[in-house]
């Protein structure tokens, strides 16, 4: 096992990896910005490195000056938790060519899972169904593009291969249309990710965001981790996720678990990632697969007891996967609520002073969150100021449990989302359960104030 695990990432999920490390008796190595100076993993720190300015690229995003920081304070291997270099297959390779593990898949399966042409073409060779479309990546002749989108039947999408975080894609409804939306989203696929390469799919109307979490060893072993339904989101954002995804037949889960499983092998894969898949009419279709730990992650730990992160960080250092997958069982039903410094209605970032944190408690309750009374929020990164997570026995008692833990929580200073996840864990339609992708954004045009 490592001695010592550099974190090469801020907020809420550096505090979760120092966690695990400290419970593996492990020395964690927080890096830091300028901005995150005051930040409580930095405080709690036994060993803490300031990498740069606050804007990300300088930072977090600076490669040289992370892998510097692990070889100053003599870490093994970099934990990239999500977000920043977490799918940068140059990073893993650099983090690897420098002489320490990357605590992730290899830069290889970085690589074909960060292009999402390739993924799909690697996930239909292994058996995972994937959204009708165009198989690869759509060529220029505008004939071609108008051909495949009426074999496709519209509406269609249009999505960049390269795309990420709910950007690079556009729905289109009409033949006229087609052309120019092929034209532009390539124009800003290549402005945003430096890749123009797009590429087709049915646009599924009303499909539910299902993801299946995986782990994997270096000796072959995978197995799954139950589902995560993530439908609630806005602008492709999640907002909340559950575990497991009301309604959905148990064996229709099995058997999507275990080809997840097999393409796992199949592409020697190691380490944490999750199958993404839109869900609609008893079927599920493969959109992409993350090569990381993910936000909603501690859903599946709730349900199933298993510590991911621990197990991350035991797999990268050669160590088999502890469970087999007749060990898993899912247990209850837990819900995550994304806590944002925004206005809750309106969406705009809320950065500053948080002059009072009241964290909720009591049984069943959890909360993965960094800030603290007199805590500045910055305003160079992500809005999500933490993760209010709950468990119950049955879907029911773990919603009591959030409207609780909601009502428990106290933010001042900022504005947080608080008052939308309370309207909408009272709301009679999440509430009866398996609401679609499209909900939440309707629920807001109606809720409009
Ligand atoms: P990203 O990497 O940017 O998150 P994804 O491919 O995972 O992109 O898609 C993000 C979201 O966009 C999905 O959760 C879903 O809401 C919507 N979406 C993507 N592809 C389709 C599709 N073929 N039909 C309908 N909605 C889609």
């Amino acid at each position: 096992m490592f001695k010592k695990i550099l974190v090469a990432n801020r907020g809420e999920i550096a505090l979760r990896i120092q966690r695990a490390c400290r419970e593996l008796g492990i020395k964690a190595v927080m890096v830091y910005s300028e901005a995150d100076r005051e930040a409580k993993y930095v405080k709690l720190a036994e060993e803490a490195v300031c990498i740069g300015p606050a804007p990300s690229a300088q930072s977090y995003l600076n490669m040289p000056a992370i892998i510097s920081a692990a070889e100053v304070t003599d870490a093994e291997a970099i934990h990239p938790g999500y977000g920043f270099l977490s799918e940068n297959a140059d990073f893993a390779e650099r983090v690897e060519k420098s002489g320490f593990q990357f605590i992730g898949p290899t830069p290889e399966s970085i690589r074909i899972m960060g292009d999402k042409v390739s993924a799909k073409q690697a996930m239909i060779r292994a058996g995972v169904p994937c959204v009708p479309g165009s198989e690869g990546e759509l060529p220029d002749d505008p004939v071609q593009i108008r051909r495949m989108a009426k074999a496709v039947g519209y509406p269609v999408i249009i999505k960049a291969a390269g795309g990420g975080g709910g950007r690079g894609m556009r729905v289109v409804h009409t033949e006229a249309a087609l052309v120019n939306a092929v034209a532009m989203t390539k124009a800003e696929a290549g402005a945003a990710f430096g890749n123009p390469a797009v590429y087709m799919e049915k646009f599924l109307q009303n499909p539910r965001h299902i993801e299946i979490q995986i782990l994997a060893d270096k000796h072959k072993n995978a197995v799954y981790l139950g589902e995560r339904d993530c439908s609630m989101q806005r602008r492709h954002q999640k907002v909340l996720e559950e575990s497991p995804a009301p309604g959905i037949n148990r064996k229709l889960i099995e058997r999507i678990g275990e080809r997840c499983v097999a393409a796992c092998k199949k592409i020697g894969y190691r380490g944490a990632g999750t199958f993404e898949f839109l869900y609609e009419d008893g079927e599920f279709y493969f959109i992409e697969m993350n090569t990381r730990v993910q936000v909603e992650h501690p859903v599946t730990e709730m349900v199933t007891g298993i510590d991911i992160v621990k197990t991350q960080i035991m797999v990268a250092a050669g160590e088999k996967l502890p469970f087999t997958q007749r060990q898993i069982e899912v247990r209850g039903h837990a819900i995550e609520c994304r806590v944002n410094a925004e206005d809750p209605y309106k969406f705009t970032p809320s950065p500053g002073r948080v002059t009072m944190w009241h964290a909720p408690g009591g049984p069943g309750v959890r909360v993965d969150s960094h800030i603290y009374t007199n805590y500045f929020v910055p305003p160079n990164y992500d809005s999500m100021v933490g993760k209010i997570i709950v468990h119950g026995d049955t879907r029911e008692q773990a919603m009591a449990r959030m409207r609780t833990a909601l009502a428990e929580t106290v933010v001042e200073g900022i504005n947080t989302n608080i008052p939308l996840h309370r309207e909408l864990m009272v709301d009679a339609k999440f509430m009866d359960g398996g609401t679609n992708i499209h909900y939440l954004e309707h629920w807001l045009e109606q809720h409009k104030r």
